[in-house]
């Protein structure tokens, strides 16, 4: 775990921020998360939550438009709620799963009892389950 915030975090969560606070409707698709992804190449994607019977988390959407873009390095990610993405969430346990099995080494941005820290992402779900190759 390591909460030394560099100017780098802050620019992620400014997008992540920016993506939510573009698309944020509570009232019809529930579009209330916006999530950002830095990955190695230097880029950063980001994505809002997708509402439905079996939506994605914006953490989801954001992944997938930078593995769409050809990205496969990821260094860090991060993920806002609220209509101006004033509130740093932490990922749910799906995403985890997801995180665990696309970016077990990549950094977490969430709050932990009022600071902003950073984990690796296989920290985040022990003892996960392995797809069996
Ligand atoms: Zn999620």
């Amino acid at each position: 775990m390591k909460n030394l915030i560099e100017n780098s975090d802050k620019k992620l969560i400014a997008a992540a921020k920016a993506a939510i606070i573009k698309n944020y409707d509570a009232e019809n698709f529930n579009h209330t998360v916006g999530a950002a992804v830095a990955c190695s190449s230097g880029e950063i994607y980001t994505g809002v939550n997708v509402h439905s019977l079996h939506g994605a988390c914006a953490e989801q959407v954001a992944i997938g438009a930078a593995i769409t873009a050809g990205e496969r390095d990821f260094l860090k990610i991060v993920a806002v709620r609220g209509e101006n993405g004033e509130e740093i969430i932490p990922p749910c346990g799906n995403c985890r799963q997801i995180l665990s099995d696309y970016m077990p080494e990549c950094d977490v941005l969430l709050m932990n009892e009022g600071s902003l820290i950073k984990v690796k992402s296989k920290e985040l779900l022990t003892y996960a389950y392995k797809v069996e190759a």
